[in-house]
């Protein structure tokens, strides 16, 4: 396959724009195009991109792990739980094995489990990106009950608008995330 850049001309006003969960009002303009930059810079993580940082960080740095797999904490930021999952291997998505692809599924379920036992939680949005870095890491936001405008993409926008859920408050999130991840293994590494 060939994808051909399309001239800026040819730039549409997207629908998103008057959803009410966009955050933002008044007239968006769309930028300038960038052209292409091939071959792309290299991510963290790989030659010439800069150190891996999860390949550095202690296990003190997150809240759960098991023997090949770590979840960690992103905040406080506006939403109540913000968490990444990575496997402690220096694997993105496609390197995975089916055993560890299988292992990932099992444990996405667990995730989505351990935030929505939080209470006050309807949704966790469940996201891998991959253009940062380039050891596999997969997003769970919780997303609160009721707050309809921070349903689907907008979530992310809006935990960086929302003030930051006060430190406490946070860590203990965390600490019920982590006890609850720990009823089916691993170890629980925040109290
Ligand atoms: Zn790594």
């Amino acid at each position: 396959m060939t994808w051909t850049p399309p001239d800026q001309d040819a730039l549409r006003r997207p629908e998103f724009l008057d959803w009410d969960i966009w955050p933002f009002e008044g007239e968006q303009r769309i930028k300038q195009l960038a052209p292409r930059n091939l071959p792309e810079p290299p991510r963290h993580g790989e030659p010439g991109g800069g150190p891996c940082e999860p390949c550095a960080a202690s296990d003190e740095a997150y809240v759960w792990a098991d023997d090949a797999w770590r979840l960690k904490a992103v905040g406080p930021s506006g939403l109540p739980v913000v968490l990444v999952l990575e496997p402690r291997a220096h694997l993105d998505l496609g390197d995975l094995s089916d055993e560890e692809a299988a292992e990932l599924g099992r444990l996405t379920v667990r995730v989505e489990r351990a935030v929505v036992s939080l209470g006050d939680i309807a949704r966790v949005h469940v996201m891998r990106l991959g253009d940062g870095g380039a050891h596999l890491h997969v997003w769970f936001l919780g997303r609160p009950a009721g707050m309809l405008q921070l349903r689907g993409s907008s979530a992310s926008l809006w935990d960086d608008i929302l003030p930051p859920v006060p430190e406490p408050a946070w860590r203990a999130n965390l600490a019920r995330v982590a006890a609850a991840m720990v009823q089916r293994g691993g170890h629980a590494l925040v109290r």
